[in-house]
């Protein structure tokens, strides 16, 4: 028996799971694996390609020329399609758009949860997404749901783009992100869901460092792993 464990944290768009899952990582040692960036990957090709987000047979012929993987420069995830380093050109609000109406198309997620799976069989992960605890890993030694207002969320997402001096409207975001929740959720194929044995957090009033110390007591207690 081999000793490597997976912790899973799914939850909707601007819950935090890439902060939390990228500092519990750093402190438990083990790779952060980001799933909605190879999404993400799959949506910017298929943009690039022309396909509309409605063309279900387009996107599914299409994808199977996208080759994507993911390496790891000083410990942060890139992800790479087509042997192109794409990372710095996957968070807009369009391809997030445009990952939210291609990830339901079965042979998109076939693919990516392929590479997930073999990543997790590899090495001790935390990953992030959707599916994480209910499909790609149901046997994840930690399961956590982590979640958040639309408010909340969409007040985390104008502050993060205004940092960066991008013009946004609070008003927009939290639209955006309410419709793909519903989008997220709602779909057939490995639809957003709390894993029966998900441990619920709600970070609508918890700060970064209060969600980071609930994390780390949580996988203690359930694989014995301190930082
Ligand atoms: O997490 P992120 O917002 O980067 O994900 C982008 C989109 O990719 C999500 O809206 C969702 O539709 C899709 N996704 C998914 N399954 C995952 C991760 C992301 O369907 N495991």
């Amino acid at each position: 028996m081999n000793n490597i464990f997976a912790v899973a944290i799914d939850g909707p768009a601007g819950a935090g799971k890439s902060t939390i899952a990228r500092e519990l990582s750093k402190k438990l040692g083990v790779i952060y694996v980001d799933t909605g960036a190879m999404y993400r990957a799959m949506a910017l090709y298929l943009i690039r390609e022309g396909i509309s987000s409605g063309d279900s047979e387009g996107i599914s012929k299409k994808c199977e020329t996208a080759d994507i993987s993911i390496r790891f420069e000083n410990g942060e995830q890139q992800v790479v399609l087509n042997g192109e380093n794409v990372n710095g050109l996957i968070r807009t609000e369009e391809v997030g758009l445009m990952a939210s109406f291609s990830s339901p198309n079965p042979d998109v997620r076939k693919k990516l949860v392929e590479l997930q799976r073999k990543l997790a069989s590899e090495k001790s992960v935390v990953m992030d997404g959707r599916d994480i605890g209910t499909v790609v890993l149901p046997d994840a030694k930690v399961k956590i749901y982590l979640t958040a207002s639309s408010k909340v969320r969409a007040k985390r997402r104008f502050d993060e783009l205004s940092a960066k001096g991008e013009k946004c409207d609070m008003d927009q975001i939290e639209a955006d992100i309410v419709k793909r929740d519903e989008q997220d959720m709602n779909r057939a194929i490995s639809p957003l869901k709390q894993a029966d044995d998900a441990i619920l957090v709600d970070t609508s009033d918890m700060t970064i460092d209060e969600v980071q110390k609930k994390l780390m007591d949580i996988v203690s207690e359930k694989t014995g792993v301190n930082a």
